[in-house]
């Protein structure tokens, strides 16, 4: 099943990540993480998901709710999970980015969904690129959509493009089989075409010419995220792979190996990802099921 394949390799990155987020690399380079560890950053237990697991899944259960998008009802569910936990394992929220809490205490001040995103470029987090995976399934998703998605919390322009290349990439995955190569130079292609004339562009020329050479930040920032994710994906050639390098060039581990995990999950496919890992997270016969539905959702969309 398709959607499995992407959330529970996302969610497994998510997990893999949590124990070390903020870890630096050279901290990781003397300790690296080589399978699911426990307790660490956020005193977690071993397999505990964070933010960008609950902000998906609270993504796809508004989906199935509402037979499609609707914007005031997702930050309904964001709401829900961030003040109240749903979406969590513990009842218990430990992560949670600047940008998204701002644009979910305005929605839940009264402001309406599509103006309670953060707009300015510092608000360029990596907050919405990393709960965005569910519009790939859908397969009539049109960009203005995805970027509104994104503006929910994070409405700068650079967001939003991030988002939509992420989502090309992953619809790529799912529909051709490609190198992990000529998926993301499509999927570059077609960005560079919708938003030509762009300046925003600019800020994606190291994905467009697959030139990391100046090295690669993994911080929280979403075009460091997105170069992790694509950089990540390009050199290496297994799910584990990806996502251990992913937590192991440090900084925002945790988002950098979801994100780099779901599109992994998607062209490896879920028998790739080590079953101890995946057995190891509480709660993913829910998620599964929840994976079940969205994909029974999607397939009535084709
Ligand atoms: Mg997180």
């Amino acid at each position: 099943m398709k959607v499995k394949d992407g959330i529970t390799g996302f969610i497994v990155g998510d997990a893999l990540g949590v124990p070390v987020e903020f870890s630096s690399r050279y901290e990781l380079e003397e300790d690296p993480v080589v399978d699911m560890r426990e307790y660490g950053t956020y005193n977690q237990p071993r397999g505990t998901w964070s933010d960008d697991s609950s902000m998906t899944l609270a993504t796809m259960r508004s989906i199935i709710n509402k037979k499609g998008i609707d914007y005031e009802d997702i930050m309904t569910e964001f709401c829900n999970w961030a003040f109240e936990h749903k979406f969590s394992q513990y009842k218990e929220t430990f992560d949670i980015g600047n940008t998204t809490i701002k644009g979910l205490r305005r929605f839940k001040d009264g402001a309406k969904a599509l103006e309670s995103g953060g707009t300015s470029t510092h608000d360029n987090g990596n907050g919405s690129l990393m709960r965005i995976l569910p519009l790939a399934y859908i397969s009539n998703i049109d960009y203005e959509t995805i970027e509104n998605v994104s503006g929910l919390t994070h409405g700068h322009e650079r967001s939003k493009i991030a988002c939509v290349l992420y989502v090309e990439i992953a619809k790529s995955m799912l529909k051709n089989d490609l190198t992990i190569d000529e998926h993301i130079s499509n999927a570059c292609e077609l960005i560079k075409e919708h938003y030509s004339g762009n300046e925003e562009l600019n800020e994606f020329n190291r994905i467009f010419e697959d030139d990391f050479s100046d090295g690669i930040r993994s911080g929280g920032y979403v075009i460091d995220t997105i170069e992790t994710v694509v950089y990540c994906l390009k050199t290496t050639d297994s799910y584990k792979d990806a996502v251990l390098k992913a937590v192991n060039l440090g900084g925002d581990t945790d988002t950098n190996a979801a994100i780099c995990g779901g599109l992994a999950g998607i062209y490896y496919g879920f028998d790739e990802i080590p079953i101890d890992w995946i057995e190891s997270i509480p709660h993913l016969d829910k998620v599964h099921s929840l994976c079940e539905e969205y994909e029974a959702f999607c397939d009535e969309c084709q």
